[in-house]
């Protein structure tokens, strides 16, 4: 009988098993990569007036920079929190110094972090977002800087926006992005592991530096939603899982810096703790984080230790993420590079005092993937302005929630930082397309795919925007959206699909609804409507690769890989393409019968990514459609080399077994792979049917019924009918034949 393979064409081959045997190159859904122009831009004033303060500085230290993801400064101990449940984070602030208010410049994950490792404001990297951007090749970071200075370097992240796909990898010697193949990549959710894991890799990594300074970099993503904290941070933080997540965090933390800490004076480590940005928490109607930039989200803790150098103090004067590479660096007696906007800290951080530090933020991703207006704001003395059709001035001294919008009463105050902000703008080309680009949307175009002179143009470049595009009038719409993403958690497709469908009717120029639905209309069984949702969020926003990446993806789902190439080749013929449609590029080139082109494809995004897993599957899958079992073979274990967790390769060298005729060796893997994976239907189809075959009928039957549970009915309706048909009266060692 034939095995079925999801690359496409299904080659025939002499099974020994009495079923189908599932294994697809599934897409793993990404995030874009485009490259922006590169803007220098000089030195913002943040004048440092030298009392006499001695500046320790020491070149032989090793630096630790920890990121917690999602950590507001206020759900810690030592910023004020009562139960905060975050001991080993109290006692480094504790022992440290303290920046009582600390900013972040950006308020997702990619944008923020690339601010920290380049000392850099987002318009000048290029970063605007967590997805659709990279890194420039050419700047500098903590890491290449610490790297060409003799350093070891190493960075243990622990989700999908710092993919090393996103360029911060460069500059370190290991980059563990190892997410694994968890199989619960969603529209609504991206892959992260847990901060355990992420820091054993870490400890395991400095353990091996000998005595070489390092550079060490460890992301945890705790405190990110879902929150969903681990025992026994979950009953003692029952109604406040958020806050439970932080205590995880703590946790996890403690055996990379309780030694540092118990070492004192004896140390040679500098630790930088931080975090990318914080969590809203319902705070003006926002539930997470990405839309606004009021204080929840744009106030971040911030502590150095190392108390040789630096004596416990808490410090009041504002400082920034910008400010944090070139501080690191004079501590190790290193000069910065020119013509960074941020400045060393070190003499503040010694009870220096500095002079007006304004602060440049910006929350764009709305504008991106939802065509709201665009926010962007300066912090200075004190006081906070929100650039947005309806413009917000707060005195964050006297009103620390925000409340009281000033814009009206004090435009004397907003003006001149209304001119500080456009100070910032002059450096900021925007979302503009590179040369590139434009031939990319001059291609589509020519396909069919844009039409009118309107669409195409980057979302931010696209309008003028009035009041109602104002995220703050648009805000309860994110909370359904976020209700969308909740009511599919708890399982309700259809509810979710029809506020989903409400919500792309009252505002259809949404790009991330029409993903959204997109993704609920694929869960349903309708492709068709799924490929025609992602069409029209493709016209909104041509140059979001993630949407082209999808799009490219349900098409070769619907059987429609030759669409899926012209769709694709203006985008992979970037020099620097994105991955998942370089993938869905190389998976229709192999349905088509181009193995080899196939092939090159998946070759591409091994230079771009040498670490994905992805790339080795599918290379793998290829040469089991060719029949080439020993090179598939290959393929699947050098993707487990990279890494274990990999179901799909789990699954693959079951197929391979199978169809050596190792029966018992296609039982284990597939079992592994349940176990990474559970409810990868195709792994539990292929271990229910063989378990069946064995005559193991109660293990059988438990497959079986999650393989039901699972598989999609569009693509499974077929074998979920036959499956249905065994479990309603499980005689035989067989599945009854399909009916029609
Ligand atoms: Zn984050």
């Amino acid at each position: 009988m034939a095995r079925k393979s999801r690359t496409g064409p299904t080659s025939a081959s002499a099974a020994p098993s009495a079923e189908p045997v599932k294994a697809r190159g599934r897409l793993w859904v990404g995030a874009a990569v485009l490259i922006l122009a590169v803007v220098l831009f000089g030195a913002a004033g943040f004048v440092l007036r030298r009392r006499a303060v001695t500046v320790q500085r020491d070149p032989g230290l090793s630096v630790l920079l920890v990121t917690i993801d999602t950590l507001r400064a206020d759900a810690l101990g030592s910023y004020g929190k009562a139960d905060a449940g975050t001991p080993t984070l109290d006692r480094l602030a504790a022992e440290g110094v303290r920046f009582e208010r600390a900013h972040a410049q950006n308020v997702i994950t990619l944008p923020s972090h690339a601010n920290i490792l380049s000392g850099r404001y987002p318009f000048d990297h290029g970063i605007r977002d967590n997805a659709g951007f990279r890194f420039p090749a050419g700047s500098d970071t903590l890491a290449t800087l610490l790297k060409a200075r003799g350093f070891h370097t190493g960075a243990f992240v622990s989700a999908f926006p710092l993919d090393s796909r996103f360029g911060l990898d460069r500059g370190f010697d290991v980059y563990d992005d190892r997410f694994g193949d968890r199989g619960s990549h969603t529209a609504f959710r991206m892959e992260e592991r847990p901060g355990g894991e992420t820091m054993s890799a870490a400890l395991r990594w400095l353990g091996a530096q000998g005595s070489s300074p390092t550079f060490c970099w460890v992301h945890v993503y705790e405190p990110h939603f879902p929150y969903t904290p681990p025992e026994p941070f979950a009953s003692r933080y029952r109604d406040d899982p958020y806050q439970g997540e932080v205590a995880t965090a703590d946790s996890i933390l403690k055996p990379l810096l309780e030694p540092i800490l118990d070492a004192g004076r004896g140390g040679r480590t500098l630790v930088v703790m931080t975090a990318d940005h914080g969590e809203a928490r319902g705070e003006h109607g926002e539930m997470t984080h990405g839309i606004f930039a009021y204080e929840g989200t744009l106030h971040v803790p911030l502590v150095f230790y190392q108390p040789t150098l630096l004596a416990p103090r808490t410090v009041a004067s504002p400082v920034r993420h910008v400010d944090l590479l070139p501080t690191i660096l004079d501590a190790l007696g290193v000069a910065a590079p020119a013509g960074l906007p941020g400045r060393s800290v070190l003499a503040l951080a010694e009870g220096g005092e500095a002079d007006a530090a304004e602060s440049y933020f910006e929350s764009l991703s709305a504008s991106v993937n939802r065509g709201w207006a665009p926010l962007q704001g300066v912090v200075r003395d004190g006081f906070k302005f929100i650039d947005l059709p309806l413009p917000e001035l707060y005195d964050l001294g006297r009103d620390p929630k925000e409340e009281t919008n000033l814009a009206t009463s004090r435009a004397d105050l907003m003006e001149p930082m209304r001119r500080e902000l456009s100070r910032f703008r002059a450096a900021d080309r925007g979302l503009q397309r590179s040369e590139e680009n434009a031939e990319t949307l001059a291609r589509l175009r020519a396909l069919g795919y844009l039409s009118g002179a309107a669409s195409g143009a980057a979302p931010t470049a696209r309008k003028h925007y009035t009041a109602d595009d104002d995220p703050k009038r648009l805000i309860a719409l994110d909370a359904q959206i976020q209700e969308v993403i909740g009511l599919y958690a708890k399982g309700d497709l259809s509810g979710a699909l029809a506020l989903c469908r409400e919500i792309v009717r009252r505002r259809p120029d949404m790009p991330l609804s029409l993903v959204h639905l997109a993704f609920l209309e694929r869960e349903t069984g309708n492709l068709r409507e799924a490929v025609k949702a992602l069409r029209q969020a493709l016209t909104l926003n041509p140059e979001d690769s993630d949407v082209v990446g999808l799009l490219a993806a349900y098409l070769n789902e619907s059987g429609e890989p030759r669409e899926t190439l012209r769709l694709a080749e203006p985008y992979v013929r970037k020099k620097d393409p994105d991955l998942d449609i370089l993938v869905a590029q190389g998976v229709a080139l192999a349905s088509v019968g181009r193995p080899r082109e196939a092939m090159t494809a998946f070759e591409r995004v091994r230079q771009i990514d040498p670490s994905s897993v992805m790339a080795l599957v599918n290379i793998g899958t290829v040469h089991l459609m060719a029949g080439d079992l020993d090179r598939a073979q290959q393929a699947f274990e050098a993707a487990l080399d990279l890494d274990q967790g990999t179901a799909r390769a789990h699954n693959s060298l079951g197929v391979v077994a199978a169809r050596r005729g190792r029966m018992e060796e296609a039982a284990a893997h597939w079992r592994k792979a349940v176990e990474l994976d559970p409810r990868d239907y195709q792994t539990l189809f292929n271990l229910g049917t063989l378990l069946l075959r064995q005559g193991h009928v109660e293990e059988a039957r438990s497959c079986l019924e999650r393989y039901v549970q699972e598989a999609p009915v569009a693509l499974e309706g077929r074998d979920i009918a036959r499956v249905k048909a065994w479990l309603a009266r499980p005689s035989g060692r067989a599945l009854p034949p399909a009916s029609d």
